[in-house]
């Protein structure tokens, strides 16, 4: 409410009309502005915010043909294009989570946040809450689906639990730290293999942040240097550039016990699926239980790897 209680009101204007008006009729047509025009701006205020609490102002609207962008582009406030190549691709890795159907979660507005400012704005605006018997911060909505697993999975002697202090919600400072644990070993590894060149190590560690990531994805492109932990992936599939992680959305969570498929199939079942390649124990909030047929109606293809299932933007489907 605090955003617009200093809203212009022309509730004064009509005010003063009737002061100086004498006849009666006048100021009882003013008094009848003043109550509707008092009526008028608090309904504005009251649906602005209820707008707010459910989503982001969307943009104009556009048609697309393919499924997936058709999906996002009611929930996102912009939609990258392909001739922003890094963005574009950050969408086609970590873009499943604009397909969450719940209306109660709050989206992030774009592929990527600009700043740790940004994401603090977000996360203020954020319903988060502790997964029951962990320290896990989540939106709420995500972590009642979540406890709901824990419960059925204990039911069944299984067990559900982050992987690390870091499992769910993160700032946009740790998502930085965790992009650096990859670049800054691997740019010495490669020094020291002279695969890159002294003058080459340095552009990127001295780029800016965006600069960086636009670097360190070319280097893997055009010289095949890959920047996961093991150098077997790409970066993007190991840790996610700063201010582009589904965890800075409180929607997503990584379990330690990923590889039982048992416990994978009930986590499943309350909405939380993998969906980013190769990124085993990540799993991402798709909203209020949405089976394998929501998911392909809404734009996203299955994946599967040495038995995994990944959900992933399905960028070649046209159906509209
Ligand atoms: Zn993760």
């Amino acid at each position: 409410m605090k955003i617009f209680s200093g809203m212009p009101c022309k509730r004064n204007i009509y005010k003063d009309k009737s002061i100086y008006s004498s006849q009666k009729s006048i100021r009882k047509l003013a008094i009848t502005f003043l109550v509707g025009n008092f009526f008028l701006c608090s309904c504005s205020v009251l649906s602005i915010d209820s707008k707010d609490k459910i989503k982001e102002k969307l943009p104009p609207k556009k048609e697309y043909s393919n499924l997936f962008f058709k999906t996002i582009s009611k929930r996102i406030k912009s939609i990258p294009n392909r001739n922003e190549k890094i963005k574009y691709r950050i969408l086609k890795e970590y873009g499943s989570l604009w397909v969450n159907n719940d209306t109660e979660v709050i989206l992030p507005p774009s592929v990527t946040f600009s700043s740790a400012k940004e994401t603090n704005n977000f996360h203020k605006r954020l319903s988060l809450v502790k997964v029951a018997g962990t320290e896990c911060l989540l939106q709420e909505s995500a972590a009642k689906s979540l406890e709901q697993a824990i419960e059925e999975a204990k039911s069944q002697g299984l067990n559900i639990s982050p992987r690390g202090d870091d499992s769910c919600i993160r700032s946009y400072k740790k998502t930085h730290e965790l992009w650096l644990s990859r670049v800054l070993p691997n740019l010495d590894f490669y020094l020291s293999k002279k695969k890159l060149t002294p003058a080459e190590v340095e552009k990127v560690k001295q780029a800016d942040m965006w600069d960086q990531v636009k670097l360190v994805l070319s280097i893997e492109n055009e010289k095949g240097l890959l920047f996961d932990k093991y150098r077997q992936t790409s970066i993007l599939n190991s840790v996610a550039a700063p201010g582009t992680s589904q965890h800075l959305s409180g929607l997503a969570f990584d379990m330690a016990q990923f590889s039982d498929p048992q416990v994978r199939k009930i986590i499943n079942k309350y909405g939380w699926y993998q969906t980013i390649e190769n990124d085993l124990p990540h799993f991402t909030y798709l909203g209020k239980v949405p089976n394998q047929k929501f998911l392909k109606n809404n734009g996203l293809k299955k994946v599967s790897k040495s038995g995994y299932d990944f959900w992933v933007p399905d960028f070649e489907n046209k159906q509209t």
